[in-house]
């Protein structure tokens, strides 16, 4: 008998599980409106074209090698992707209170700032706040450094919109000194972000309680097309004076998926509270993945350290959110069109790859039997899977659904 009898299987992870089932779906009509990742106006991944260019730079670059990196990753790229987020002009990095961990794409970079809060944070039993609902992974992965997860309200689904009071008033009820993890904007799965008025409700709660904010920052560039508008929430915290952790993500607004390129920025009150965050986290880091893989780094430093380069990607970010917004409006047209009963707006309101739809569980049991269209339980779609070709089929099967 093996040693390994009582071992019980895991469940499928839900995403990944539809995409397995999308593809083994022989229908030519399919749509795979499951998966968070950019599509083309064909229906095909998209190779950035700046991407493109690093490559051939990388390919002709006699100088590179293939050492290991240091333990905190490689140095243009934290520095680059701090300055990203936070913003050239920043006063934190004049100040020199600003590191940056490079870490497994932005899953990594969660991963390495929850894992220093669980070990370090000086409120022992601190609970982790998570919005309701919140991307998929938010809650394995705190849980899994053990820290205790709590969640604040979010989506109002009578508005389809932000729950703004319920989620004021979880923030005031909750212990002071609670850990917030906050969406930095294209919040997965509803869409739905702050206005620049209502952060500014929130991070006035979020001082007056001592809570600390950790950023998921996984679309910069991607939701509205601007990488500085995208940013406003992360600054906006760090010019009033607040520590925070973001956790930046390379794979949609590059397009790097596979190449796991993230990082980890850490806003501390200080030079040197900063210099030792960054000694534990390397110590963490090197126990863990002992350094983190270069390519995709070297492809995001190249763009970023480069002016010519960086504007062409800031075209091609451009490219995929306004594919993304022009998609929003077609289906909303269509399902105004259709006169299809309840109220769709929110579809355009919403910002980013995902729309949450408001479909209901059941009605999306009849879109895959009968459409063969793959996406959430929860309603959630990624509008990246729509394109001129499906978005008519995609309305008329949500028109006939809701009927
Ligand atoms: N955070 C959010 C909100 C996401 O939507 C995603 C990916 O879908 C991630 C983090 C992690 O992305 P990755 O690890 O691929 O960079």
């Amino acid at each position: 008998t093996s040693v390994f009898e009582d071992v019980k299987a895991a469940p499928a992870d839900v995403i990944f599980a539809l995409t397995t089932i999308c593809d083994a779906d022989t229908f030519d009509k399919k749509i795979n409106l499951g998966v968070g990742a950019y599509r083309t106006e064909e229906g095909k991944p998209y190779v950035l074209p700046v991407v493109k260019k690093a490559d051939h730079i990388l390919v002709d670059d006699k100088n590179l090698d293939h050492e290991y990196l240091p333990i905190l990753g490689q140095k243009a790229f934290r520095k680059e992707s701090a300055k990203l987020i936070l913003g050239a002009s920043s006063k934190a990095l004049a100040e020199d209170r600003v590191g940056a961990i490079q870490c497994i794409s932005g899953t990594g970079a969660l991963y390495a700032g929850a894992h220093f809060l669980s070990k370090h944070y000086p409120i022992k039993g601190a609970a982790c706040y998570i919005s309701t609902p919140t991307y998929a992974n938010h809650r394995p992965l705190l849980e899994g450094v053990g820290l205790p997860v709590l969640e604040y309200p979010y989506w109002n689904p009578a508005t389809k919109g932000l729950d703004l009071e319920g989620m004021l008033n979880a923030m005031q009820s909750a212990a002071n000194g609670s850990i917030f993890l906050l969406h930095a904007c294209a919040h997965n799965p509803t869409g739905v972000d702050p206005t620049p008025d209502q952060w500014r409700q929130i991070a006035d709660v979020m001082e007056a309680k001592s809570h600390f904010t950790f950023f998921d920052c996984a679309y910069q560039g991607f939701a509205s097309g601007n990488l500085d508008k995208d940013a406003y929430a992360v600054r906006y915290f760090v010019e009033r004076g607040l520590e925070l952790f973001v956790a930046q993500s390379y794979s949609k607004n590059f397009g790097l998926y596979s190449e796991r390129a993230g990082n980890l920025t850490v806003v501390a009150k200080t030079p040197e509270i900063k210099d030792r965050i960054e000694s534990q986290i390397a110590k963490a880091q090197r126990a863990v993945i002992s350094n983190p893989p270069a390519y995709g780094s070297r492809i995001v430093s190249t763009v970023l350290t480069d002016k010519k380069l960086y504007s062409e990607w800031e075209q091609n970010l451009s490219t995929m959110a306004n594919r993304i917004i022009h998609m929003r409006k077609v289906l909303f047209d269509e399902l105004t069109r259709l006169e299809t009963p309840g109220k769709w707006s929110h579809i355009v309101d919403q910002i980013g790859m995902f729309s949450f739809t408001g479909l209901t569980t059941p009605q999306v049991k009849v879109l895959k039997e009968k459409y063969h269209i793959y996406l959430l339980d929860n309603g959630r779609i990624s509008v990246a899977g729509l394109n001129s070709k499906n978005v008519m089929y995609f309305a008329q099967a949500v028109d006939d659904v809701v009927r």
